[in-house]
C-alpha cells in the first residue's frame, strides 16, 4: 500500500482480494454481519467440525460403541493430535501430547521442572502472567510442603532475577492483556545459562505466531485448544516436554493412561517411556476430535502468511483507531514494534467495559480485561482487512454518539 494515499474502505477491501489466506474464511461458520475479534478467547466453529461431530456421534460412538477405541483409533487421539500440534510449535512429533486443560498441564510440567532441578527453590514469573499459571504454581508449592517460592518480578527485571536459586522460569509467551511477546530464544538461553529450566505458556501463540520450541531449546510448554486452534469451548489443551526430560521424571498425576501397560491392570504404577506419561485419565474423544479439525485447518496454512497478515491487520487497526477515534481517551497498550507484538491489539480506557458492551451490541465482538483493557484478537484465517475498517467505523460511531454511556452497558456480566 502506498503510504501517501488516503486509506479508504475500497483500498482496504482490495487487500482482501490478494490475500493468500483468503480462502480459509469459508471454512468457518461466522454469523452474517458479525465482526468477530475474539478468536483469541474462543475460536469460531469450523464447518468440517460439524461433519466430523456428526460422523463420530452416529457412526463411531453410535454404531461402534466400545470397539471405537481400537477400530476408530480413539486410543491414539492424544498422541496423534499432539503430533499435529507439534508441527505448529516447532517440536518433534513425540514431544507433544493433547490432554486435560492448560491449568492441569501447568501443574504437571511445573512439577516436573521442580523435580528435575531439586537443589533450587524458586519458580520465577511475572505478576501479569495469566492468573491460572500463578495460582497453579501456588497450589503446587503448598502441595510440596512450602519449601519453594513463587517469585514474581516485572518483565523488565526477569534477567536480573535469573540466579542460582531459580529452578524454573515460567512465562506466557504472548501476554493475554497487552499482546506483548517475549523473546523466547533469548530468555530461554539466559535461563539455561544460570541452570534454570523454562516452561512457556503458548495459549496466545500456538496457531497465531511462529514458535520454534526445538530451535530455542525450551524445556516444557503448555497451550490451549479453544483459542487460535479453534477446538471449541473447553477443548483439550496440550503440553510439550523436550525429549531429554521425558524419561527423567514421571509427573504426579500418575493415572492409568500414562502407564506403560494400562490394560495389564497391574497394581504398581510404571510410566510409559516418552511424553505419554503426561496423560492421566481417559481422553475426551468428542472434544479431541473437534480440536483435531481446527488443528488440521491451521496445518493447511503457511504460518509465515499468518504472521504477515496478523501484523498487517493489527497495524491497520492501530492506525485507523488512532485516526478515527482520536481524542476519545483510548491509550494503546500493545507494542507498536512488530518483533514484540502477538496477534492482538489492546487499549486502556477508563470506561473500557461499557465501550466493549456497546461495541458488542453493534456486532463487533472483542472483550474486556480488568481493570481497563479493551482487547481485540486478530485471527488471520478468517478476519478480513475490511472487517478491520468496519470495526473501527462502528467504534468511532460509539464515541461520536456517546452510545457507551447508556446505563445497561455498565452492568457487569459474569464472563467478560
Ligand atoms: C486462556 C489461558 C489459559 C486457560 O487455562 P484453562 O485451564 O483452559 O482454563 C491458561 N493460560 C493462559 C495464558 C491463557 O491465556
Amino acid at each position: 500500500m502506498n503510504m501517501h494515499e488516503p486509506v479508504t474502505r475500497a483500498s482496504v477491501a482490495a487487500r482482501d482480494t490478494s490475500d493468500p489466506l483468503g480462502r480459509f474464511r469459508d471454512l468457518f461458520h461466522l454469523p452474517d454481519g458479525l465482526i468477530y475479534l475474539d478468536g483469541n478467547s474462543l475460536g469460531p466453529l469450523p464447518r468440517r467440525t460439524v461433519e466430523r461431530m456428526n460422523r463420530i456421534l452416529e457412526h463411531e460412538w453410535g454404531r461402534m460403541l466400545i470397539k471405537g477405541w481400537t477400530a476408530c483409533e480413539w486410543i491414539d487421539a492424544p498422541a496423534r493430535v499432539g503430533s499435529k500440534i507439534a508441527r505448529l510449535i516447532g517440536a518433534h512429533a513425540d514431544e507433544v501430547i493433547c490432554a486435560d486443560s492448560t491449568s492441569v498441564n501447568v501443574f504437571k510440567t511445573l512439577s516436573a521442572a521442580l523435580a528435575l532441578n531439586p537443589d533450587r527453590t524458586v519458580i520465577l514469573s511475572t505478576p501479569d502472567n495469566f492468573p491460572t499459571d500463578l495460582y497453579i504454581a501456588q497450589g503446587l508449592i503448598q502441595q510440596l510442603g512450602g519449601r519453594h517460592e513463587l517469585r514474581m518480578v516485572d518483565a523488565a527485571d526477569i534477567e536480573h532475577h535469573l540466579d542460582e536459586s531459580v529452578a524454573v522460569l515460567t512465562l506466557t509467551h504472548v501476554n493475554y492483556k497487552t499482546g506483548r511477546m517475549y523473546d523466547m530464544a533469548h530468555l530461554t538461553r539466559r535461563a539455561h545459562a544460570c541452570g534454570a529450566l523454562t516452561m512457556w505458556d503458548l495459549a496466545h501463540s500456538a496457531g497465531a505466531v511462529p514458535v520454534d520450541l526445538n530451535g530455542t531449546g525450551v524445556d516444557f510448554a503448555v497451550g490451549c485448544g479453544y483459542k487460535y486452534l479453534n477446538g471449541g469451548p473447553g477443548a483439550p489443551a496440550f503440553l510439550y516436554v523436550a525429549r531429554i526430560w521425558q524419561d527423567r521424571f514421571s509427573q504426579p498425576l500418575s493415572g492409568w493412561m500414562g502407564h506403560a501397560a494400562p490394560f495389564a491392570f497391574a497394581p504398581i504404577y510404571e510410566p510409559v517411556p516418552g511424553v505419554g506419561r503426561y496423560l492421566c485419565g481417559t481422553p475426551p474423544i468428542l472434544s479431541m476430535s473437534a480440536l483435531e479439525c481446527g488443528v488440521d485447518i491451521l496445518l493447511e496454512a503457511d504460518i509465515q502468511h499468518i504472521r504477515e497478515k496478523s501484523l498487517a491487520l493489527t497495524d491497520l487497526f492501530i492506525q485507523l483507531v488512532e485516526t478515527r477515534c482520536a481524542g476519545h481517551g483510548l491509550d494503546l497498550a500493545t507494542p507498536r514494534e512488530h518483533a514484540v507484538r502477538g496477534s492482538q491489539v489492546s487499549f486502556h480506557h477508563p470506561a473500557g467495559y461499557a465501550i466493549m458492551q456497546a461495541l458488542i451490541a453493534a456486532d463487533v465482538i472483542g472483550d474486556f480485561r480488568a481493570p481497563d483493557i479493551v482487547r481485540f484478537g486478530f485471527a488471520p484465517l478468517y478476519t478480513r482487512y475490511v472487517d478491520v475498517w468496519d470495526a473501527v467505523e462502528r467504534l468511532a460511531q460509539i464515541f461520536e454518539t456517546r452510545a457507551w454511556e447508556r446505563p445497561e452497558y455498565a452492568q457487569r456480566n459474569k464472563v467478560t
